[in-house]
């Protein structure tokens, strides 16, 4: 969209004409603490006066040995853990596959349907959607498998989290064999697929599939991590306890910084130097981080979350009652989407979705389109937004798609 932005408060942004929008997209899950948060300014001020850059292999710096506490500490499992920074959610999606392969020796890489992993050579064959991501940008990085997804809005009616595990172990024992698999990469709700939540079963399923056959389950939490389901990270829902974990979008309040975060025995794994960078974990990103954590710990963002989770759901469904274009409602905490079809039909509707989402941002509303079939408004407003402002944001969305829908 043509809209310039010149600032931003908490969530609200306003263009280089003056017009005041309501953010409920974060910039994609970015801005969880909201735009221009006073705490990160000053934090990332105070250490640009300081020091910008060493290179962390090179010499050492505390902000980046706190930001990795913190993680260790809030990763679910008890156990020992490490976590290494990077720079893009790319680079720690690239980093704990290869962490996998070293530890496992083993070379296969398991992934789902619907996918979204980054745009690297290696994310890119991670990733499920041809375009925009992938088409003309091959040859892709071999030993990648794609198994189906458990999509409870399209799948069999009626099919179990169970059964959905077990159609895709069954497909990635015949096609891969049990023995060479070093990870399953997934996201524990999908994020730029179409926010599909998998039915119940289905991640605990795989992760005991994995802790079986000698293969790591990686969660990628970088569209979910971090508050915005309603629990620190979304593994949580249903107790699952990643062997490597990846974050990054919410992670440092806008500034560039990723993470792999995982058990010690794991981490420790790889020889000295064998993973790093010349800007992963900057100092300044690593202050943004601190003081990003921070935040989500002083204002109960986790609680926040599930406020919002609340307000959404609600008024989703009640928008859905009266609309037939809306075929599913879904997500969890704030993260919710709602996925458009042909009425009466589960034929998806892009057109509609971007028509909606055009008349939103007329209106002065941000929001976003998802999914493999393009069908799918998602809402990633900042955690700190007002309640009343989020309402009025949604009733916009509510008056976009009745009015797109009867033109
Ligand atoms: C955004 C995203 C990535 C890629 O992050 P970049 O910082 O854009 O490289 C990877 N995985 C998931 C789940 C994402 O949402």
């Amino acid at each position: 969209m043509p809209i310039y932005v010149a600032s931003g408060s908490d969530a609200i942004m306003v263009d280089v004409d003056g017009n005041q929008l309501i953010d409920l997209g974060s910039g994609i899950a970015v801005a969880g603490v909201g735009h221009g948060a006073p705490a990160i300014t000053e934090a990332v001020s105070a250490q640009v006066a300081r020091f910008t850059h060493t290179c962390f292999m090179v010499n050492p710096y505390e902000g980046y040995v706190a930001v990795c506490e913190r993680l260790n500490a809030l990763a679910p499992g008890d156990g020992p853990k490490k976590s290494a920074l990077f720079n893009s959610g790319a680079e720690a999606v690239e980093n704990a596959v290869k962490i996998a392969r070293h530890v496992t020796g083993r070379q296969a890489v398991v992934v789902f349907d619907h996918a979204y992993h980054g745009r690297t050579n290696l994310t890119m064959a991670l990733t499920a959607k041809t375009l925009p991501y992938r088409d003309g940008f091959g040859p892709f990085a071999p030993e990648v498998y794609r198994l189906p997804m458990s999509y409870p809005y399209r799948d069999p009616t009626g099919m179990t989290g169970e059964e959905a595990a077990t159609r895709a172990i069954g497909q990635m024992e015949r096609q891969v064999g049990a023995t060479r698999v070093a990870c399953m990469v997934i996201e524990p709700i999908q994020g730029e697929g179409g926010f599909v939540v998998p039915a119940p079963g289905f991640l605990p399923r795989l992760a005991r599939w994995c802790r079986d056959h000698g293969a790591l389950f990686v969660a990628d939490e970088i569209q979910t991590g971090l508050c915005r389901t309603g629990t620190w990270f979304a593994c949580e829902h249903e107790g699952v306890v990643p062997d490597l974990l990846t974050t990054a979008k919410a992670l440092a309040g806008g500034f560039p910084l990723s993470a792999v975060t995982g058990r010690s025995d794991i981490m420790d794994s790889v020889h000295t130097g064998g993973i790093g960078g010349t800007y992963g974990g900057n100092p300044v990103a690593c202050a943004a981080a601190l003081a990003a954590l921070r935040m989500m710990d002083d204002l109960d963002l986790v609680g926040a979350a599930r406020q919002i989770g609340e307000l959404m759901a609600g008024r989703l469904a009640a928008l859905a009652r009266n609309q037939a274009c809306i075929g599913d409602v879904r997500g969890r905490g704030a993260m919710m989407g709602i996925e458009l079809v042909r009425p009466g039909t589960c034929d998806p509707d892009p057109d509609l979705a971007t028509q909606v989402v055009r008349a939103c941002y007329e209106q002065g509303v941000v929001v976003l389109t998802c999914g493999s079939y393009g069908n799918v408004i998602r809402l990633l407003p900042p955690l700190v937004i007002e309640h009343a402002l989020l309402a009025e944001g949604l009733d916009v969305l509510a008056e976009c798609v009745e009015h797109s829908t009867r033109s």
